[in-house]
């Protein structure tokens, strides 16, 4: 089965089938990868099932979007699978009574632009800083299209590594490329107030998913599961040469 370019509303899609598919494609997703794993906080689990996921990759894996694994989006980098993009952002959930609601959040490595369309449709302000000018221009574009434009995700290209100074401090900071450490400048870019990072920490070839907490001028962090990212190249995270050779 393959959809068309997803589009807002009726008029602009042409077609309710392809949108009737996909809406029962992410239904199934979120039954059998996301609850069946323990995740259930109905926020994230609204705005799994709305964000349009085959809108974000190429035409090459369009049937492939809802499937239980990481694709390939070009320029050797991939979307994330389903569950990890979804509990990397339960991990990162704002504890203030708003939750998501009115957050401020960075995200490093926009690749397709489908993380930042989730934590924009959570209800956040989103930063996304991707590397590659190119997987920057098409993820902003999808993002347009699926009705994100830039005054809710401000896509930058940069070295995310250093993180947003002039846009902080962040309630939540997702990194989703694998570091060999925490980057310094984006922990100071926690707001002192709880802010969470989630990061993918360890060698090139399996991480630890960990969360970085910081209260006032306390630092705690937590290991989750293991995992695997395609490398976060950077002043603060790995040398392109050690990465890419
Ligand atoms: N979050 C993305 C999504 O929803 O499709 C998937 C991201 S992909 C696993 C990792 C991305 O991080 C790649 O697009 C890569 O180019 C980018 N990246 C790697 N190092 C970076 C850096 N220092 N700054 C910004 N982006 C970086």
């Amino acid at each position: 089965m393959r959809w068309r370019p997803f589009r807002r509303g009726r008029a602009a899609t042409g077609s309710r089938t392809d949108d009737d598919a996909a809406t029962r494609e992410r239904r199934r997703m979120v039954a059998e990868q996301i609850e069946a794993r323990g995740l259930r906080d109905p926020e994230l689990i609204r705005a799994l099932l709305t964000v349009p996921r085959h809108a974000f990759v190429g035409a090459a894996e369009n049937a492939h979007a809802y499937e239980d694994r990481a694709l390939g989006i070009g320029s050797g980098q991939t979307i994330s699978q389903p569950y990890v993009v979804a509990a990397m952002t339960d991990a990162a959930r704002p504890r203030s009574p708003a939750g998501w609601r009115g957050a401020r959040a960075l995200e490093i490595g926009t690749g397709s632009g489908y993380q930042a369309a989730l934590l924009a449709e959570l209800g956040a302000d989103v930063v996304s800083i991707e590397r590659h000018a190119d997987l920057a221009a098409e993820a902003a574009e999808r993002l347009a299209a699926a009705g994100y434009g830039p005054e809710r995700i401000e896509v930058r290209v940069a070295d995310g590594t250093h993180g947003a100074p002039d846009a902080g401090p962040f309630d939540a900071i997702l990194v989703t490329a694998a570091s060999p450490t925490v980057p310094e400048p984006l922990i100071s870019q926690l707001s002192p107030d709880g802010g969470r990072l989630v990061i993918p920490v360890g060698e090139r070839e399996s991480q630890a998913l960990t969360v970085v907490e910081r209260r006032g001028d306390e630092v705690t962090r937590r290991r989750m599961e293991q995992v695997v990212f395609v490398p976060l190249i950077g002043e603060h995270g790995f040398a392109a040469e050690d990465a890419e050779g």
